[in-house]
């Protein structure tokens, strides 16, 4: 479970931005989660009420938001859709389809109270 490692990184994050805006206290976050970064989002909530706890944005609201995975065939160079790591090319039906976008998460937003 990588959810636990990312968790960490978010405080990591959060705990950074509360420090440079001279807050103690971090009163929302938002992460986006791409289609194709494997992330199980109540694993990483659950996660987060652990990694969060006695920080800075310990109760603060976690928004999650998704961001949809994007690849290019190695086939026919289309570039579009990917829902999955494995799916084929959607103009070709070519398997290898290369991620390009939705492959991660990150840190989209952090308010300070
Ligand atoms: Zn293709």
């Amino acid at each position: 479970m990588h959810e636990m490692a990312l968790a960490e990184e978010v405080r990591r994050i959060v705990e950074e931005v509360a420090l440079a805006q001279s807050s103690r206290r971090v009163a929302s976050v938002v992460l986006e989660i791409g289609e194709l970064a494997a992330v199980e989002v109540d694993a990483l909530r659950f996660c987060l009420d652990l990694a969060l706890h006695g920080g800075a944005a310990e109760g603060a609201s976690l928004e999650f938001v998704s961001e949809p995975g994007e690849g290019i065939c190695p086939h026919c160079g289309a570039r579009g859709p990917l829902h999955a790591r494995l799916d084929p090319c959607a103009r070709c039906a070519g398997y290898g389809v290369r991620p390009v976008a939705g492959t991660a998460m990150r840190v989209k937003a952090v308010e300070v109270a």
